[in-house]
């Protein structure tokens, strides 16, 4: 894979796809790696302070993508998928260094920490009026997560100013309830996205994305078991085979009852064979180069070509 300096010179005037993160909910390093360092110490998270995070892909933040969505008048979109507890750290790495202007539009996987609570520091990417009065980004979600935000945020919830009360600068946003539905798209910023409901746990139903016209992109961040319903639009042997699919994997080794873990990660890429995957999600036991060349010999073998993502990673793609 190129250096993301390369990358991010190329293909200015197309679609592309930005990794903000491709960490799990604690994010790499892992602190008590570095607060109670065992003996050996861990090999990924103590070699963390010794580079800057640029110049190390073992540093994860929560996993986030972002999509610049080139239209066919050439105007750029931008739409965030998840907006985590690291949201301010990745905007300071990758928005200044992707010279991304602003989000235009919002979706959400799921109301969990990793995905949601970074939502307040949207109003640093908004822009700025003191009476608050500007126009709210969209912010597509579940039912189940809207329910959740309106308990976490109630303040992000538009509410009338009572009689005397202050106006304090939050984010401003509209929300759009979507179904957890395969059968029922919507459309964010011009691009139409079908809602992949996935397990994420067998108590909880988390969404996933399919999105692209030329090329059909997934997206399953947090995923223990894929139904056979949404299995079916996003495979090879169902719907059609993907260009793109960017899966969730946890732990390198075993079984996790929340998320896949790199075993079950590989075997669903060989079961809905796309054309290319990205892994996302990753905690400390994945080491990026090592684990890279793991995957690189997987690849030749099966003949699907799947690498870790990186944070910062820009994928041009035409969508
Ligand atoms: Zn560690
Ligand atoms: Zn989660």
């Amino acid at each position: 894979m190129e250096s993301n300096g390369t990358m991010a010179a190329e293909g200015r005037g197309s679609s592309a796809l930005i990794f903000l993160g491709t960490g799990c909910s604690s994010a790499v390093p892992n602190v008590m790696c570095l607060i109670q360092p065992s003996d050996p110490p861990c090999r990924v998270c103590s070699r963390s302070l010794l580079l800057p995070p640029d110049q190390n892909p073992n540093y994860r933040c929560n996993t986030s993508l972002l999509i610049d969505y080139c239209q066919s008048n050439g105007k750029h979109s931008y739409i965030l998928i998840d907006v985590g507890k690291t949201f301010r750290e990745q905007v300071l790495r990758w928005f200044t260094f992707h010279k991304i202007p602003h989000v235009d539009s919002i979706v959400l996987t799921h109301e969990h920490a990793d995905a949601v609570l970074g939502l307040d520091d949207i109003r640093a990417v908004q822009p700025y009026s003191p009476t608050n009065d500007i126009d709210p980004t969209p912010v597509f979600l579940s039912q189940h997560s809207m329910n959740s935000i309106t308990v976490k945020f109630p303040y992000l919830i538009k509410k009338k100013l009572k009689e005397g009360q202050e106006v304090r600068r939050v984010a401003q946003l509209n929300w759009k309830v979507v179904e957890d539905n395969c059968e029922k798209p919507f459309v964010a910023s011009g691009l139409q996205f079908i809602p992949l409901p996935v397990m994420h746990g067998e108590d909880y139903v988390c969404l996933g994305f399919l999105f692209g016209e030329k090329c059909r992109v997934a997206y399953l961040s947090d995923v223990s078991r894929i139904p056979a319903s949404t299995e079916y639009v996003i495979s090879k042997s169902g719907a059609g085979q993907l260009d793109l699919l960017i899966l969730d994997t946890l732990y390198r080794g075993g079984s996790h009852n929340t998320h896949f873990c790199f075993p079950q990660s590989l075997e669903t890429v060989k079961r809905l064979c796309p054309k290319r995957a990205l892994l996302i999600g990753m905690t400390h036991e994945f080491d990026h180069h090592m684990d890279n060349e793991f995957l690189s010999e997987w690849s030749n073998r099966e003949g699907i070509p799947v690498q870790l993502a990186r944070d910062g990673l820009r994928v041009p793609i035409d969508l």
